[in-house]
């Protein structure tokens, strides 16, 4: 869990508990293939895949029957993606949509 931060200009508060470092990757992200591996995935029984798509589309009430707010931003969508498409952030950005 947790969020994905590009650069290294960020402020550490007492409520980070840890900081992961990783290499750059060297991959692209995919067009989606459909696989569906993101939805029998998610821990949180929801259509990560939909949830991406209605993002792109700005569809609010979308956003909304796919329960988007139930997601607990495990990052599991995201690992999964056949596509390495971060799927997850599509997700969050959807959930804060939604406010
Ligand atoms: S981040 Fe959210 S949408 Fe993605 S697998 Fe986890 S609970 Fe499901
Ligand atoms: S796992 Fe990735 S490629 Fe497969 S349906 Fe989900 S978003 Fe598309």
């Amino acid at each position: 869990m947790g969020r994905s931060i590009k650069t290294e200009d960020i402020i550490i508060t007492p409520t980070t508990t840890s900081i992961l470092a990783f290499k750059v990757n060297d991959y692209v992200e995919e067009p989606c293939v459909r696989c569906g591996s993101c939805i029998l995935s998610c821990p949180a029984d929801l259509q990560p895949v939909s949830i991406m798509n209605a993002v792109k589309r700005k569809d609010m009430s979308a956003l909304k029957a796919f329960d988007t707010k139930n997601c607990i931003e495990c990052g599991l969508c995201s690992y999964v993606c056949t596509s390495k498409i971060n799927v997850t952030d599509y997700v969050k950005k959807g959930k804060a949509m939604i406010l």
